[in-house]
């Protein structure tokens, strides 16, 4: 992305609102919204001119979203598309790939899904083995993808592939935009042990890629997809509410919108352990003098605050232009360790009534839906154990993990069948 242009903040920010005064009507549709955002630049407002944005400096940037906030009008849409393959296509697509694709990915036009994990490849991502072979100018993909949240309604996904068995594992690979909607795509819904469907399986077979949809250079993929990643780290999960008092067509659609965005989201409040729910069920339960319940909620409470803390320096590091690094995983690897805390105070509030649901049971089945969703957030978006290999090697120094397979051709490499 290019340089900032200095701007006054005050300035920026007075004529945003006065943007907001002449443009903001409630009955526009939210797609009308949308693209006037992302044609006024204040849609993404650290991106380049050309692309939705003001090429503003990133503290800057933020204020522009706090005042779009505060003026209780829609932002852009938020998910896979505008935090991972919009930023993707535009630090890495051809000038072509980012005309077709990052305004109606900020307008909300068309929307994706992360086509990364495989059966055989989670954790070691680059050992993935979906290959796609030229066919053309295009290429053609066939392969398994699993866990793969939204595949079921999404319009692309940003899929990895291997394109060169010939070479080292990290070295093969590209990134492809992938049109999920075509005969070479079975994509099937799993159910998880919380009853809902919010991954799929995706069945690659001779699924066709268009000429021009390759991120970056081919079997340069790896770069792009450790760029996605530490952009994953720290995604929203689900759109912003509308305020108190919303009203008209736009917030009526936005709604609407956060509503069916959080389908596949729904328990995800539950899988970072509700520590909030914690005090009120302490003392509803009567356990609230428990001198073991108080000594784990205090430890439970310390663990809170400092993950906020944390979180609040990154954020200042953000604004002040710093990109996404490895202190991303200690923020994950931080609300997974506080998500196991809470669940164990939940049951020893609840106990064994915290595994029933129905209208009886703890929290209409909240207290079981939090048992049962805790463990995912230990694993999505990288695992516990991976985020601590890169604590320890990219900040505490520490030497490298050893990788037998690192070094040697990918074709070469045994697998679990051979
Ligand atoms: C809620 C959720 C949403 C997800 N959404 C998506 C999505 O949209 N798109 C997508 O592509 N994927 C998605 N995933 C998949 C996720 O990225 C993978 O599950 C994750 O990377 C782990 O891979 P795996 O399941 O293959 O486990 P494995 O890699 O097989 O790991 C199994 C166990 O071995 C440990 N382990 C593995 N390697 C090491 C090592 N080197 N050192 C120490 N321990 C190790 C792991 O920590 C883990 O405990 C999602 C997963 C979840 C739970």
């Amino acid at each position: 992305m290019s340089g900032p242009a200095p701007a006054d903040a005050a300035e920026v920010l007075a004529e945003l609102r006065q943007w907001i005064a002449a443009s903001w009507d409630p009955e526009l549709s939210l797609a009308r919204w949308r693209a006037m955002l992302a044609d006024s630049g204040w849609a993404c407002p650290a991106w380049p001119r050309e692309w939705c944005g003001r090429s503003l400096s990133p503290g800057l940037a933020l204020a522009v979203t706090g005042e779009l906030a505060a003026a209780g009008v829609p932002g852009p849409p938020e998910g896979v598309g505008p935090a991972l393959a919009a930023p993707a296509i535009l630090e890495h697509g051809a000038d072509d790939l980012k005309r077709r694709l990052v305004r109606p990915t900020i307008t909300g036009e068309v929307t994706w899904c992360q086509l990364f994990s495989e059966p055989g490849a989670g954790s070691d991502l680059a050992g993935l083995a979906t290959r796609a072979e030229r066919d053309g100018d295009g290429w053609l993909v066939t392969g398994q993808k699993v866990w793969s949240t939204g595949a079921a309604t999404a319009d692309f996904g940003l899929l990895l592939a291997r394109t060169d068995p010939g070479v080292p594992k990290h070295r093969g690979i590209t990134c492809f935009v992938l049109p999920i909607r075509q005969s070479g795509i079975e994509v099937r819904p799993l159910r998880q042990m919380n009853g809902h469907a919010s991954f799929n399986e995706v069945f690659l077979d001779g699924a066709r890629i268009p000429p021009g949809n390759v991120i970056g250079d081919p079997n340069d993929g790896w770069g792009v997809a450790l760029a996605i990643l530490a952009h994953e780290r720290r995604l929203a999960a689900l759109p912003a509410a509308a305020p108190a008092g919303a009203a008209g067509r736009a917030w009526r659609e936005a709604t609407a919108e956060r509503i069916a965005a959080a389908e596949p989201h729904k328990w995800y409040p539950q899988r970072a352990g509700r520590p909030d729910l914690v005090i009120e069920r302490a003392r509803a339960a009567g356990k609230a003098g428990d001198p073991m319940v108080r000594q784990e909620i205090a430890r439970l409470m310390t663990m809170v605050w400092a993950a906020r803390w944390t979180a609040a320096r990154a954020a200042a590091a953000r604004a002040a232009g710093r990109p996404p690094g490895p202190e991303g995983s200690l923020g994950k690897l931080a609300s997974s360790t506080i998500a196991r805390q809470s669940a164990r105070v939940h049951a020893m509030i609840s106990g064994a009534s915290g595994m029933l649901t129905g209208p009886q049971s703890p929290l209409n089945g909240t207290i079981a839906e939090i048992l049962v969703s805790v463990p995912a957030i230990s694993i999505a978006g990288g695992t516990d154990e991976i985020q601590r290999t890169i604590i320890g090697e990219r900040i505490l120094g520490l030497p490298k993990e050893p990788d037998v397979s690192r070094d040697v051709p990918f074709r070469e490499v045994p697998t679990g069948g051979t």
